[in-house]
């Protein structure tokens, strides 16, 4: 069974050479987050996930969550215990203020740590996942009696929380929506409706649930305008802070799926349950959007950890595994399949990706971070417009990716990956759910290009090709093989650049033209951004082995991973311009 251990030395590479760890620490408010004491915070989170989770992931797919007879749930062996474990070891509230008793790190670490929960073990990260989720629009927009009520105990992980938007006829269109919610006499409402696949809508993990709902308020306009959002407990809380009567609301059914099966999926009843309104009636859709980065983020990361967690075993494996004669190898032995060049091409498509995309993702937060705290104005907008471009490519692109690197890993298994025993199937089933929810691949494409591309008219996107125009420039001058890297990043951003001038001007003049090319034109960005944050890696990577600092063996790796990318990953986005550009004749004129 494969072993899970958290890359602490590629996550510290990209901390310290693509994002900047040490300069974040700087900031006002985040001074404590000194970079040494947070890698060995980091360290410690790894051997804790790994000790803990890790071995729980497997007795999570096969005995699933599972719904008894009075409406409880209970979660696989070993949860309940890891998760106590997990409570009292302070994880949960790392990048939450220390007034509600988090760490007040910078979400970049938090976003660390996730990744290493979400490779440890999928089906629990989706716990704290969405409570993570639940304690943001709190933090944002409740009053300051709901922030004392809830914030602590659900910092702490003591409580969880929910996130409930979907009803049956309501997906990807939340704004079709049924759920109610009336006014009653003492300032709070009434809930009534039935809401599917709520993740850890129950469980056995702590005390009170703590569900946010989406419902409409008697008179509220139709769509996504008169929507407003609830705070539902599942234990109501009296003045005092102590547990009051049970609400109104439960788990009808748990549903049986293709993976996370660890994670309970639930179909929740709400029967003039008691609700107290956050902010004001029809603004849900708005509150829900403002924290919409944070958790698109984290699902994109779903992408990567699974990634890292199937490469892992796929590593072990191809050094195990013998089979055949490798080219060159003695006659008469058998050589591990590690030595075939297929199996290598297998591996280093997996890595260079995985690498690309934690960069992308930690980029992603530390945009989020400086955004909030930058003292200077022009970087908060900045480094808000790009956290809300890149936003879409790490979901889109880093969930796709999550499920092509886990097929890869079955792959390198051969007939072993598609049995059970192994695990590497789990990965691969658990990571198809990470491209639908949290909005699905397909909206996450319609808001790249319908909402973060027309940004300034187009402004922010050509100032990100701009940035990567300039390492460019710099790779150029570093030398052949950095000049190379540059050569291979100017193509690739050179078409990116072609399909976006297109969209900016037919695709967005005919919009349904510009729609059908959604989907090609975010992963042409996700593969020329990914290129671009390697390039990065391999400039630091080089510096650092002329300067005789670091690893060297570890530095000319980085050279390798990108060098491959560049060569064999990247040159995709001439492919993908065609698609862009095609406009939806083809598409309009196929019947089905
Ligand atoms: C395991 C699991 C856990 C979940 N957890 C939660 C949770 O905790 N809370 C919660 O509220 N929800 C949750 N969901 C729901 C999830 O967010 C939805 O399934 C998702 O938003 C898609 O909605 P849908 O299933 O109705 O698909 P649909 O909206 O019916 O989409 C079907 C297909 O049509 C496409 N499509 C739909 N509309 C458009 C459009 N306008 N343009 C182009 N293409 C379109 C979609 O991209 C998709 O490919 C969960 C779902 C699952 C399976």
């Amino acid at each position: 069974m494969s072993e899970y251990a958290a890359p602490l030395a590629d996550m510290r590479f990209v901390l310290e050479n693509v994002v900047d760890l040490p300069g974040l620490a700087k900031l006002p408010s985040f001074e404590h987050a000194d970079p040494e004491l947070v890698y060995g915070a980091l360290e410690e989170a790894g051997r804790f996930f790994a000790q803990q989770f890790a071995p729980l992931n497997r007795i999570g797919d096969e005995q699933h969550s599972r719904r008894n007879d009075d409406g409880s749930v209970t979660t696989p062996d070993g949860f309940k215990e890891a998760y106590r474990r997990y409570v009292d070891a302070g994880w949960g509230g790392v990048p939450f203020p220390a007034d509600y008793g988090g760490g007040g790190f910078p979400w970049l670490v938090g976003l660390v740590i996730q990744e290493m929960i979400t490779s440890a073990n999928m089906g629990f990260s989706l716990c704290p996942l969405l409570t993570q989720g639940a304690i943001e629009a709190l933090m944002h927009y409740g009053d300051e009696a709901q922030k004392e009520t809830y914030l602590p105990k659900m910092v702490t992980g003591e409580w969880t929380g929910t996130m409930n938007l979907t009803e049956p006829q309501a997906g990807s269109d939340v704004g079709a929506l049924t759920t109610k919610a009336v006014p009653a006499d003492d300032g709070s409402w009434r809930i009534t409706g039935q809401k599917i696949f709520i993740t850890y809508g129950e469980h056995d993990l702590a005390d009170n649930i703590i569900h946010l709902v989406l419902a409409r308020v008697p008179g509220a306009p139709p769509g996504t305008k008169g929507i407003s959002l609830f705070i539902v407990p599942k234990v109501l809380v009296n003045d005092d802070g102590s547990p009051g009567e049970r609400n109104r609301v439960d788990c009808v059914s748990v549903e049986r799926k293709m993976g996370i099966n660890a994670s309970p999926t639930c179909v929740m009843a709400y029967e003039d349950a008691v609700g107290y309104i956050i902010g004001e009636p029809n603004l849900g859709m708005r509150y829900m959007f403002t924290m919409m980065n944070n958790a698109r983020l984290s699902v994109g990361l779903e992408g990567l950890a699974l990634g890292e967690r199937a490469y892992q075993q796929a590593v072990a494996y191809a050094h195990e595994r013998r089979q055949g004669r490798a080219p060159g190898a003695p006659a008469g032995e058998s050589s591990p399949i590690v030595d075939m060049p297929d199996v290598r091409r297998m591996l280093l498509t997996m890595r260079s990706q995985i690498e690309a995309l934690r960069c992308l993702a930690y980029l992603n937060a530390e945009s989020i971070d400086l955004a909030r705290r930058h003292p200077d104005e022009s970087v908060r907008v900045w480094r808000q417009e790009l956290a809300d471009l890149l936003t879409p490519l790490t979901k889109g692109w880093g969930t796709d990716l999550g499920v092509e690197l886990t097929s890869l890993a079955v792959q390198v298994h051969g007939g072993m990956g598609y049995i059970e025993e192994t695990g590497v199937a789990q990965h691969y089933r658990d990571a198809r759910i990470a491209p639908i929810y949290e909005g699905t691949n397909g909206i996450q494409a319609m808001d790249l290009i319908g909402r973060k591309l027309p940004m300034r008219g187009g402004g922010v996107m050509r100032d990100l090709q701009a940035e990567i125009g300039r390492t460019v420039e710099e790779l150029g001058n570093g030398g052949d093989e950095l000049a190379l890297i540059g050569d291979r990043l100017d193509a690739g951003l050179s078409a990116l650049r072609d399909a976006t001038e297109w969209l900016l001007t037919d695709g967005l003049a005919n919009p349904v033209d510009a729609l059908a090319g959604a989907t090609p034109y975010l992963r042409m960005c996700g593969v020329v951004v990914g290129g671009w944050l390697l390039a990065r890696s391999a400039q630091a990577a080089s510096r650092l082995l002329a300067d005789g600092q670091g690893d060297a063996d570890f530095l000319r790796q980085k050279l390798v991973t990108t060098r491959f990318y560049v060569d064999q990953v990247l040159p995709q986005v001439h492919g993908l311009v065609p698609a862009v550009t095609a406009g939806a004749g083809d598409l309009t004129a196929a019947s089905f």
